[in-house]
């Protein structure tokens, strides 16, 4: 597992966008800072690259990584987080070329899940979704090392060394997976049993910090639920039970929230969790309709419903945060709405539009069952 030297604090971060294109980076930057503010890093410089495909040596050119260098010289920045995925090649050479320590995206996501997990299964999914994400580059210092080693037909000395390193690993994950595996039955039992009682389940779903846990916070009145304006604050699984005003209840769970290219080691990893989603009968898929893009929000969400197979089960889109942008959520609403879905507009902070939501969920849950 790479462990870093210096605790990383000044960054510089960096995407390449296609020659003449809008600002789409402009705003995946500010996510990126927004990721890193997380960790309590802070960005001295933002670099956007005009080329249509990654130089596959070193993601940038080295023009570029020269520019880089003296840039984080200047602002005494440690750290270059470039916005994309990094193969294990790019990753050595633009560490090499800057003289930086270098992340992705993907890592940079994954450090924020390893902070922010405080179960033993939250603990073990996020260190499986970094030892897939290792290992590969492992097999390639592996190479480089034997490379390094010497002639024809000699074992370099590093080779053995890594490969009893990575072979160790390995076998963390084989246990990883087997425990996890455990997890999941139980959950599987535990769904089966609702199912038998007859309990439905509506979920959660969203973009990070869309608000999520703040509805089930204020559908519930259970105050000890933890709504934070952290990014994936909400690692686990949390269920209460809703009365509905008209008699019944169903039961709603609060899980991780998606981002755009959430990397795939942590979907895989948290498999276990994501199950919650594919079994509820009504996904409830929050919109926070003051972020920069509320749609392109809702469409990658919609992505992420698709990879773990949970996009045909029936949907309410819920925007939130309308106490920030009411005119504009009539909007998005109406455009929403044109596309065939369901939509509820509320503030889960001031609780306003949740007797209608209610209403809309209990109406579902009649077509449904
Ligand atoms: P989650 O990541 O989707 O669970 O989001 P949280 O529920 O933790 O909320 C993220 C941030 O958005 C917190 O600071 C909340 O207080 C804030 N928030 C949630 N709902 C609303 C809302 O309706 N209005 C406003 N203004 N802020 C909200
Ligand atoms: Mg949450």
């Amino acid at each position: 597992m790479i462990e870093l030297a210096s605790r990383p604090l000044a960054a510089i971060v960096a995407a390449i966008g296609a020659p003449g294109d809008g600002d789409e980076e402009g705003d995946a930057l500010d996510e990126l800072a927004l990721l890193l503010s997380n960790l309590d890093i802070r960005v001295t410089g933002r670099v956007v690259q005009k080329r249509r495909t990654p130089d596959p040596a070193s993601f940038l050119g080295k023009g570029k990584t020269v520019e880089i260098k003296e840039f984080a010289n200047a602002t005494g920045a440690n750290l270059l987080v470039v916005d994309d995925a990094l193969s294990p090649t790019q990753r050595s050479n633009l560490k090499k070329l800057t003289g930086l320590e270098v992340w992705d995206r993907a890592f940079t996501i994954m450090m924020i899940f390893e902070r922010r997990a405080n179960t033993s299964e939250a603990k073990l999914q996020v260190e499986l979704a970094r030892l897939r994400y290792e290992i590969p580059s492992l097999k390639g210092l592996g190479r480089q090392m034997s490379r390094l080693g010497g002639g024809i037909g000699t074992r370099g000395p590093g080779e053995t060394e890594f490969e009893r390193h990575r072979r160790k690993l390995e076998r963390r994950v084989i246990f990883i997976e087997k425990n996890l595996r455990s997890v999941r039955k139980r959950r599987g039992e535990y769904r089966a049993r609702r199912a038998r009682e007859g309990a439905r389940v509506v979920s959660l779903v969203g973009y990070t910090n869309s608000g999520k846990s703040t509805l089930l916070r204020s559908l519930s009145k259970d105050m000890d639920i933890l709504a934070a304006d952290k990014l994936f604050s909400t690692l686990d699984t949390v269920t209460r039970k809703i009365r509905l005003p008209r008699g019944g209840s169903f039961m709603l769970s609060d899980t991780v929230g998606f981002i755009r290219k959430l990397p795939p080691e942590l979907v895989a990893a948290f498999r276990a969790t994501l199950e919650e989603v594919t079994n509820a009968d009504l996904l409830l898929l929050v919109v926070d309709a003051s972020a920069p893009e509320p749609l392109a929000n809702l469409e990658v969400v919609e992505e992420t419903l698709s990879q773990v197979g949970a996009k045909d089960i029936p949907r309410i889109v819920v925007l939130n945060k309308i106490d920030r942008v009411r005119e504009e959520a009539v909007f998005i609403a109406a455009g929403i709405a044109s596309r065939g879905d369901d939509v509820a507009r509320i503030s889960a902070l001031r609780r306003e539009g949740l007797s209608e939501l209610l209403e809309l969920i209990d109406k579902k849950l009649c077509e449904i069952t």
